[in-house]
């Protein structure tokens, strides 16, 4: 289809993401993408930024993620998993099992992040239900995360970010604490965990699970905090009876210089939640993973089942190519790669904390984030950087970037140089 059709067609038909049918915003017409490189069909060449939205950790069209995806397909695409089980499925479990904190061992594969987050908040329920708490049907979050968007992965959201307003009377109304101010890296300031302290002490009765993004608030924010938040909250769910459910949905996989950021506290929690990265950036697929006695409970209680079961759960495709995936991350010195990102980040972002429209500047892993004063215009934003043949997307005050792990140190420069130029263009020195 030639460039124009394309995006005619597009423009007329198909929806984007939190975008107006008919919009008038950028579009461009990709063709194909390779390593870290996106060819749009006019030619143009772009470094990718994003790794499309923390996915495409290895880059785009790897030969061997390829390779477990045409050997798969060649046995079979997808079979229901309802009273069948296959090797793809039974391979990813033994792999994901390994590799989480021990206990962590009853697999729920789903399709997507946010229906991940729903099935952690069902388990929280039915396992609160099981144990005669009915009662307990709230979920406490802190502010700023992002945690899906479908109804009950969108309550917690952040309460103003995350489209409250919109839904209101809809939507069932969760507690929200105050964003830890510790943030990473800084000495623990006691106060942080208070708000979760008088929340529990007053309301634990109604709460059945606290969800977190841990050290890292992707979509909500980006911001960066104190792993020992995630230490005190542990404890105090364990006091209180309130499950601790962690969305390493964005983190899992290396991305913070960790294999999960759990790894960054000496806690684990009761129910973790994995999905982008997870298949490489490949194919959709989302875990849900808990530990043997909350399994165990969910199921002694009136059900007597964990109650869900999506169409295509565990597809098998998809399950290959996460395995292709894992193994090839840990068959890379990845550890070594994302400290060399994330040193490379800290130091070509830096003079971007010196701009008068630069409010801060934090760097972790391979993760980096120029916080702007204002909210940045995507508009007019967008074709600069396509211009200067990089890929971002920034959103609100955030202009950030994940590259894939295997971008080379001159291909980070280009991002670099050419975000910072972008920045000095439209909003000078
Ligand atoms: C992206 C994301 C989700 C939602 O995942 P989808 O696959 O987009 O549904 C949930 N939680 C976190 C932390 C995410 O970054």
């Amino acid at each position: 289809m030639n460039e124009q059709t394309l995006l005619e067609l597009d423009k007329q038909h198909i929806w984007h993401p939190y975008a107006a049918i008919n919009s008038d915003m950028p579009m461009y017409a990709v063709e194909r993408a390779e390593g870290v490189e996106i060819t749009l069909k006019n030619d143009r060449t772009l470094i990718d930024g994003m790794s499309s939205w923390w996915a495409a950790l290895h880059g785009y069209n790897h030969p061997v993620l390829n390779q477990a995806a045409k050997a798969q397909l060649d046995k079979m695409s997808h079979i229901m998993f309802g009273g069948f089980t296959h090797d793809p499925a039974a391979e990813l479990a033994q792999r994901l099992v390994r590799l989480l904190p021990d206990g962590l061992d009853k697999i729920f594969f789903a399709d997507s992040g946010s229906v991940a987050v729903e099935v952690a908040m069902k388990m929280a329920i039915q396992y609160q239900q099981a144990k005669g708490e009915s009662q307990r049907t709230k979920f406490a979050s802190i502010r700023s995360g992002y945690h899906g968007d479908t109804w009950h992965a969108m309550s917690v959201c952040d309460p103003i970010t995350g489209m409250h307003n919109l839904f209101a009377q809809r939507l069932p109304l969760q507690y929200f604490l105050p964003q830890p101010k510790t943030a990473f890296g800084e000495p623990w300031q006691e106060e942080d965990i208070q708000p979760l302290k008088s929340l529990l002490a007053e309301k634990s009765g109604e709460i059945a699970g606290l969800i977190l993004e841990p050290v890292v608030q992707g979509a909500g924010g980006m911001y960066f905090y104190s792993p020992i938040y995630l230490q005190k909250a542990r404890k105090l769910c364990d006091q209180y009876g309130v499950l601790l459910i962690f969305d390493e949905i964005a983190t899992g996989f290396g991305r913070t210089g960790k294999l999960f950021a759990t790894e960054y506290t000496n806690i684990k929690p009761d129910i973790i939640c994995l999905g982008k990265a997870l298949t490489g950036g490949y194919l959709t697929l989302s875990a849900t993973i808990t530990n043997a006695h909350i399994a165990q409970t969910i199921c002694s209680g009136e059900a007597k089942c964990f109650m869900h079961g999506p169409t295509f759960m565990a597809n098998p495709l998809a399950c290959a190519i996460a395995c292709a995936s894992i193994d090839l991350l840990l068959a890379s010195d990845w550890q070594h790669k994302v400290k060399q990102i994330e040193q490379q980040l800290k130091r070509e972002l830096a003079p971007a904390a010196e701009l008068s429209a630069v409010q801060n500047v934090r760097v972790l892993g391979a993760i980096g984030v120029i916080e702007m004063k204002e909210s940045v215009d995507l508009k007019l934003l967008q074709p600069k950087f396509v211009e200067k043949g990089i890929w971002l997307r920034p959103f609100a005050k955030l202009i950030y970037m994940m590259p894939p792990f295997i971008i080379e140190p001159a291909q980070l420069s280009q991002l670099t140089s050419a975000t910072l130029a972008v920045i000095k263009e439209v909003y000078g020195e």
